[in-house]
């Protein structure tokens, strides 16, 4: 699993940081978390494709964290994409989308599937969920977390060899977790041959938020943690006000949910060095850094 920073500034672009983007490559799947203004310039840059099979999880309805979708999806139709394209938001995402649709004029070349979801689990598939809480900022805005189900464990060839189960596909519906039938007529269960099962990866995405209790619960155990740190500690008070974060609030969310890693994003276009910000959260949370735009995180299985 890849990630990718295409957008890291808060409100307003800088010459070094394009509006909120995340872009998470998981096997042939392109899952893109908000699309602020120059998404689809940073996906080209990034070398991110527009035919993939993708999903855009939008956090809520302020500019900066929806504006890229329109030149997003002219480009994907004047570069013929056929496959769908699902959108997920809060309530108003539809009617973002489909004004998109019937006032620029462009003809989409593909299917868009949009669903306006509240919180709890907003997407179920056979890998992985994606779910939502409310984020502490407008209303409505979500916080998401991406979490993979767990994946069987592994393999014991010798076993497999030992039980007179022949390599080739009976080796791949055991490994899929299903049992197979011999020519014998004998039945070979997977737990014969496979190994505890082990755990999925969990990202967590906060979009714009103020410090949550719902969002560290989300959070829990969590591979790594993106979080907005809009203002540095001792803008505090208009952080709150506003409905966003400093860079202690978001290692505090870190550190009370137990993440492996935690990188801020979302960075006020008045700070040219973020360091300020990376050295008040690496007080409460060492395991921090500062994404930049085309920051790339890679984030192996785990064989556990
Ligand atoms: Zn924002
Ligand atoms: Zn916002």
């Amino acid at each position: 699993m890849q990630i990718t920073f295409l957008g890291t500034g808060g409100s307003i672009p800088t010459p070094k940081r394009g509006l909120s983007a995340v872009a998470i490559r998981r096997k042939n799947e392109l899952l893109l978390f908000d699309c602020g203004e120059g998404t689809q310039r940073q996906m080209i840059q990034a070398g991110i494709g527009f035919h993939k099979k993708a999903k855009v999880f939008v956090t809520h309805l302020h500019g900066d964290h929806v504006l890229g979708l329109p030149g997003l999806l002219q480009t994907m139709s004047l570069l013929g994409r056929t496959n769908k394209l699902e959108i997920y938001g809060p309530q108003g995402i539809k009617e973002f989308v489909e004004a998109i649709n019937q006032t620029v004029s462009f003809t989409l070349t593909f299917h868009i599937k949009i669903k306006e979801i509240e919180v709890g689990i907003v997407c179920q598939e056979k890998e992985y969920k994606v779910s939502a809480v409310q984020s502490v900022h407008m209303n409505p805005s979500l916080s998401y977390a991406l979490i993979e189900k767990p994946r069987p464990g592994r393999f014991n060839k010798e076993k497999a060899k030992e039980l007179g189960v022949p390599e080739g596909h009976l080796w791949s519906k055991l490994q899929s977790g299903e049992s197979v039938k011999l020519t014998d007529g004998k039945v070979v269960y997977p737990k014969l041959i496979l190994g505890a099962a082990r755990s999925g990866r969990k990202i967590v995405y906060t979009g714009d938020t103020g410090p949550s209790k719902l969002l560290v619960k989300l959070a829990e155990n969590a591979d790594l943690l993106i979080h907005e740190a809009t203002f540095e500690d001792k803008m505090k008070e208009r952080a709150l006000e506003d409905g966003h974060s400093t860079p202690s609030i978001a290692a505090e969310t870190a550190k009370e949910a137990d993440v492996k890693r935690l990188v801020l994003t979302h960075i006020s276009a008045r700070y040219k060095d973020a360091n300020l910000l990376l050295n008040q959260a690496r007080k409460i949370f060492a395991n921090t850094e500062i994404a930049e735009d085309f920051l790339r995180v890679e984030l192996p299985l785990h064989e556990d």
